[in-house]
């Protein structure tokens, strides 16, 4: 099959050919056709499958094609709204809108924290067709009255299940309050929980049903390798690995923020350029660094969880969990950034034995092992022993015990709740907003483990993992 099968209209195929696609992936084959039907959609599809195409491409051809309502003033209205959770996503969600939408004669912004508000303003006034945002900044607006998004046509709603993970659903509740009952809605995520469910069940009206991709499945295009070592020479065993092999366009994983910096500034010193991504980072400098990394002129970006969720990098050859995480999902989600479309790429692991307790349940998530690889003159320790891990105020100790390392009380939830402008999805730069965070104290996300109960398997006593790091 090609694009012109699929009967979208001559300009949009023209800016896809120009970009060098002719092949639509299977998420855009059968996305397409269905929203250009107009029904709604729910589609299970992770970053990497080409599912922004599979949704922006039609979007444009529907908006093209159907006639605009002016609003009161007679002013053309915000037609069409993405939501997705972080604001390296929506920039690049938006980027692909202006991509494909290039010869469409429509007009795209894209909203989050952590900017000033007024640039968006004067944006606004001047018209927008297309908004991609994130939630935090949407509903700022909103409530100042410097945007209506009450003649949104066609609602998109972007990696739902990582927007849930974020603590987004009060705000994606408060939105759906906000955009007209009446329009072509559509829902992607990479994973469906009962919670997801119950947010397609709320939002969408009849939709057709696809899945590319099953479940927490790793792309069969992905090379994955353990290389156990011990917990002192991971650093090194990384700076060998980048030189030897030449590596660029590394991206490397780190669970917290202070590890990604620590880990930067090694690697800077070792002569290999990098850069830290994560929630601590001014949003020019988070966009600095993609765009480096993009093109080429920075070997290196180390980046948390939450940081490089979404990042879209063509073909990434190199993805490192310098640190195994915690949250085994998070390792799907973390590989799912190379092999992307269709190519090969290399998800490497360095694992010393603290992590154990987290590779038990990765291997079980993914139902294989992963294969283990000495590097010569790296092996671990002899007689080394496991260590417990800090993950911020909880430890996970060796065997699954479990203590406070940061006093008593409530402490520290999840993402929101605490220091300014933490979170990297759209929340904007200063301090929780009620609503928008977890509350202080509130365990992890649901849909992940832990938060507050613990869970056995594997033998182990069961653990209580607390809320994810800071990150
Ligand atoms: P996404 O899942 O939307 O983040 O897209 C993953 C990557 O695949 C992006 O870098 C796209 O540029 C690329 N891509 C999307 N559609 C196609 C296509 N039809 N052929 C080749 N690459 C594509």
């Amino acid at each position: 099959m090609q694009f012109t099968d699929l009967g979208l209209a001559e300009p949009l195929l023209r800016a896809v050919r120009e970009h060098g696609y002719d092949t639509p992936t299977p998420i855009q084959a059968q996305a397409i056709p269905q929203v250009l039907k107009g029904g709604d959609l729910l589609a299970g599809a992770q970053t990497g499958t080409g599912k922004t195409a599979g949704f922006v491409l039609p979007m444009l051809h529907r908006l093209m094609t159907t006639p605009v309502v002016k609003d009161a003033r007679g002013r053309s209205p915000i037609r069409a709204l993405i939501l997705t959770p972080t604001r390296e996503l929506a920039a690049q969600v938006e980027e692909s809108v202006r991509t494909y939408g290039k010869y469409a004669g429509l007009s795209s912004m894209v909203m989050f924290g952590g900017v000033g508000m007024s640039p968006q303003v004067d944006k606004l006034r001047r018209g927008v067709d297309i908004l991609v945002a994130t939630p935090g900044r949407l509903l700022d607006h909103h409530q100042q009255r410097t945007l209506d998004i009450s003649h949104v046509e066609i609602f998109v709603l972007d990696e739902a299940d990582r927007m849930l993970d974020m603590g987004f659903i009060h705000d994606i509740k408060k939105v759906l309050a906000i955009v007209p009952a009446k329009k072509q809605s559509l829902l992607f995520s990479a994973t469906f929980s009962d919670e997801i469910k119950d947010l397609a069940d709320r939002l969408l009206n009849a939709p057709a049903l696809i899945e590319v991709a099953r479940r927490n499945q790793t792309a069969e295009a992905i090379v994955q390798k353990m290389h156990p070592v011990g917990r002192e020479r991971k650093k090194e065993l990384l700076a060998h690995l980048i030189k030897s092999g030449d590596w660029h366009q590394v991206l490397v994983f780190t669970r917290m923020k202070h590890g990604a910096n620590r880990l930067t500034e090694y690697l800077c010193d070792q002569g290999i350029s990098a850069m830290a991504i994560h929630g601590n980072k001014s949003q020019t400098a988070r966009t600095k660094a993609l765009a480096d990394f993009k093109t080429n002129d920075l070997q290196v970006l180390v980046a948390t969880d939450i940081a490089a969720r979404g990042i879209d990098i063509d073909q990434l050859p190199h993805v490192v969990n310098f640190e195994m995480p915690n949250v085994p999902e998070d390792y799907v989600h973390r590989i799912g950034r190379t092999g992307r479309a269709g190519a090969t790429g290399e998800a490497i692991s360095l694992v010393c034995l603290d992590e154990e307790v987290f590779v038990k349940d990765i291997e079980r998530l993914i139902k294989r092992s992963i294969p283990r690889e000495v590097v010569p003159g790296f092996e671990p320790p002899a007689g080394e022993k496991a260590e417990p891990i800090v993950l911020g105020r909880m430890t996970i100790g060796v065997g699954g015990t479990k203590r406070n390392a940061g006093g008593g009380g409530g402490g520290r939830g999840g993402y929101g709740g605490g220091g300014g402008g933490a979170r990297s999805g759209g929340g904007g730069g200063g301090g929780g907003r009620p609503g928008a965070g977890r509350a202080p104290g509130a365990g992890a996300p649901s849909g992940r483990p832990g938060g507050g109960g613990g869970r056995s398997g594997g033998g182990r006593p069961p653990v209580n993992r607390g809320g994810p790091p800071k990150r």
